[in-house]
């Protein structure tokens, strides 16, 4: 890599419409600090790119003077790749513009949006695509790993509501990849994540949602954890696919439909959400208060872009953060004891074990329709280790690590790549299973040079 000049960085900013940042600059601090407070990292430049245009240009800078590129979306990515060390970190967080189309269902999204921008503007028209449970989260970021939330099980992953990109390739061409225009690299975007160039516009397809639905939470002592859990097993496996109901086991934060003596100690969490009639889905919740004592409960018929922020203030910016994840296909006794043991050592009091559900429309598309191949995932657990002070590091990654490992021979194939930590480089091929080779190859013919390698890493082969 290359020592930066000033004057190469001052002709950099003669021609680049966005700010441009190196460190010193007022906000070059706050513009470097991404969602994980571990990831600590300093770019020789920050350029704010806000069109396409100035993508290009950062593109063919960095090539110029041999600069490793990271390229922020969100800032949320738990490895922290959106943020480099000495070379250009490329933030897309001016490019927020949605278009929506509500005759033809469709909405051509900026890749600085975050999923509050994109729901704000297709629920004005009453429409939504499946995204993620935290509105802070970058779309970009979330969509090319995979993405899924609550409205999963009935229109699938994120990309499987993808139409066509507008990308930035390594050699600084921009190029449209959709079912007809250049298929190879269509296919390695849905899933491949930040590998195969710098997206500037994402086209989805959209679908009527809310814009009431039934949603909320129902909270149980972690004594019933194990009948709860086991329900909850038996329930997701026939559930109708407008109704998700995801679980989290944590300490009670102090939410005031709980009473004060419940804050602080372990609890399990159903969190429901029913993408249809919201009469029908009471009916369809009902039982799920009979799978223990219920301690409090918070259900009701509420904006689908408020129960997509309702998560927002336990996930704030700036605690610092370790995530382990598995796949499931069954959740079998013996995954549901280990969780119990695990969740009732708990090393802080924000560390949470959720088994985020999905299955119905994402699993009926076709393991190799996309790079994003599993399929046979029914439930997505994630470890989230999550504390304030660098003190308590050590005991809370030893904590998730163990677990991950315990909970190990129980899981499916492939892993969410979205969920991987800086240190999982040997489970990216791992998480992508059968389709590693041919992104590999595909990853060769767009960046054979591996200029885009600040991501979950695919070698050019
Ligand atoms: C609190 C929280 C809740 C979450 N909940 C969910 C959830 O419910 N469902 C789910 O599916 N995921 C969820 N995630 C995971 C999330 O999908 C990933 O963290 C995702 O990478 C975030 O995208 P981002 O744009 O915010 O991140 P960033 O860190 O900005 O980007 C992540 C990586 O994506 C690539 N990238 C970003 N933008 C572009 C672009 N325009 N072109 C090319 N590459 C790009 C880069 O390689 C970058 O390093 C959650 C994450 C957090 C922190």
């Amino acid at each position: 890599m290359t020592k930066l000049q000033k004057a190469d960085i001052d002709d950099f900013k003669a021609h680049f419409r966005g700010d441009t940042l190196v460190p010193g600059d007022a906000g070059y601090d706050e513009a470097r600090q991404i969602w994980n407070a571990m990831i600590d990292r300093r770019p020789a430049l920050i350029a704010r790119a806000e069109s396409p245009e100035d993508v290009i240009k950062a593109v063919k800078f960095a090539r110029k003077h041999e600069l490793i590129v990271s390229v922020r979306g969100g800032g949320h990515n738990i490895a922290g790749n959106a943020v480099c060390d000495g070379g250009l970190m490329i933030d897309l967080s001016p490019m927020k513009r949605v278009k929506v189309d509500p005759g033809a269902r469709l909405a051509e999204v900026e890749p600085g949006c975050t999923l509050a921008d994109f729901d704000a503007a297709a629920q004005a028209h009453g429409l939504a695509a499946p995204l993620g449970i935290n509105s802070t989260t970058g779309v970009a970021g979330l969509t090319l790993g995979g993405g899924f939330g609550w409205l999963s099980r009935k229109y699938g992953m994120t990309i499987d509501n993808l139409l066509a990109v507008e990308i930035v390739t390594a050699d600084g061409r921009q190029v449209r990849a959709s079912a007809n225009e250049n298929e190879d690299l269509f296919w390695a975007v849905r899933g491949g994540g930040g590998n195969f160039g710098i997206v500037t516009s994402f086209e989805f397809q959209l679908h009527p949602v809310g814009p009431q639905v039934l949603s909320g939470l129902i909270v149980f002592p972690f004594d019933s954890a194990k009948s709860v859990l086991s329900q909850f097993a038996r329930f997701t496996e026939t559930m109708p696919d407008e109704l998700n109901v995801w679980m989290v086991t944590r300490k009670a934060p102090p939410l005031p439909f709980l009473s004060p003596d419940v804050h602080g100690k372990e609890i399990v969490v159903l969190a429901v959400c029913y993408a249809g009639d919201p009469a029908e889905g009471e009916k369809l919740i009902a039982p799920l208060r009979g799978f223990g004592k219920v301690l409090g409960e918070h259900v009701g018929v509420q904006p689908y872009s408020a129960w997509q922020q309702a998560f927002d203030p336990l996930l704030t910016k700036g605690a610092r953060n370790y995530w382990k994840s598995h796949n499931f296909s069954k959740l079998s006794a013996e995954a549901i004891d280990t969780i119990i043991q695990y969740a009732g050592k708990l090393p802080s009091p924000q560390c949470e074990i959720f088994i985020g559900t999905i299955g119905g429309q994402t699993a009926r598309v076709a393991p190799d329709a996309m790079a994003y191949s599993c399929r046979d995932a029914n439930y997505v657990m994630n470890v989230h280790g999550r504390w304030d002070s660098a003190a308590e590091d050590e005991r809370c990654i030893a904590w998730a690590r163990e677990f991950f490992a315990k909970s190990k021979p129980f899981a499916s194939g492939g892993a969410y790549i979205n969920f991987l930590t800086q240190e999982e480089a040997d489970r990216i091929e791992f998480a992508y299973g059968p389709a590693y080779k041919k992104l590999a190859g595909i990853k060769k013919k767009y960046d054979p040079t591996n200029f885009f390698r600040m991501n979950q890493n695919i070698k050019p082969q």
